[in-house]
């Protein structure tokens, strides 16, 4: 018998249909289905009767199960099941810990493979009508973490290299937006930068708010999860592209 294969799988940031065909495929012929909250739910109808789920219910940066006991249940799935799928939200390789149960599984000698997800990095700002990047305005992005892990992450953060117009997608920021904020102006950026937050993109509750680094925070008070923010000329694009909402 070949070494078992556990599918490390991106659901797409929300619309069902912002799913890969890979993806549609391994859902159908799961045996079990380990699924984080940030994929859409509507996906597991497509499983087949027989299929079992384990929600590992990992919301907006915090973990319900934690991590660790994730990588054991995969590894346990792998024992038991033939054919198991991991499903992420969005992209398994960003800021989806994918990479983490990935090594784990190899450590144990369990296959696996990788099918990426369309991440809610570029398609949620897409929805909201702002490309990340645009000729003649700028050539480069970045996503970010604006997750606190303990206290630390943030600060890893050189908050003096953003001192650019490059395009920035904070994800998991939501509950730091006023720090990240005075941070970017304290590197040097102007508190009328355009900021926008975009909330359950893609979405039929999909939310829009646009600002500046000055007064981001307080338009988004109350703002439901998952969100983004994305800073940069581009968001000035919105206006003339917006196109979902
Ligand atoms: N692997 C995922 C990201 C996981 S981190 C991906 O590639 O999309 C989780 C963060 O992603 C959330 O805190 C939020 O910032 C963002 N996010 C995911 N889905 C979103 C959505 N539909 N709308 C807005 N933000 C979303």
């Amino acid at each position: 018998m070949g070494k078992k294969i556990v599918h490390l799988v991106g659901a797409g940031p929300g619309d069902i249909e912002l799913m890969t065909l890979k993806a549609l495929r391994v859902v159908k012929e799961a045996d079990v289905i380990i699924y984080d909250r940030l994929a859409n739910p509507k996906i597991l109808d497509e499983a087949k009767k027989s299929c079992e789920f384990i929600d590992v219910g990992k919301t907006d940066g915090k973990h319900p199960v934690p991590q660790d006991e994730i990588n054991e249940i995969l590894y346990q799935a792998s024992q038991k099941y033939d054919n198991i799928v991991r499903l992420k939200g969005g992209d398994p390789f960003v800021f989806g810990r994918g990479g983490e149960e990935a090594l784990y599984l190899n450590e144990r000698d369990v296959g696996f493979s990788i099918i990426p997800g369309v991440t809610s990095a570029i398609s949620v700002p897409a929805y909201a009508g702002i490309p990340v990047t645009q000729r003649g305005v700028v050539s480069s992005f970045r996503v970010i973490t604006g997750h606190e892990a303990k206290g630390k992450e943030v600060s890893f953060i050189d908050w003096n290299s953003f001192n650019t117009d490059e395009t920035l997608v904070f994800l998991m920021g939501l509950h730091n937006i006023g720090k990240i904020a005075r941070n970017l102006i304290k590197a040097g950026k102007s508190k009328e930068y355009p900021v926008a937050v975009i909330s359950q993109g893609t979405t039929i509750n999909q939310k829009v708010v646009v600002g500046t680094l000055e007064d981001i925070q307080a338009k988004v008070k109350d703002f439901p999860t998952p969100a983004l923010i994305v800073v940069g000329k581009v968001v000035e694009l919105r206006e003339t592209l917006r196109w979902f909402d």
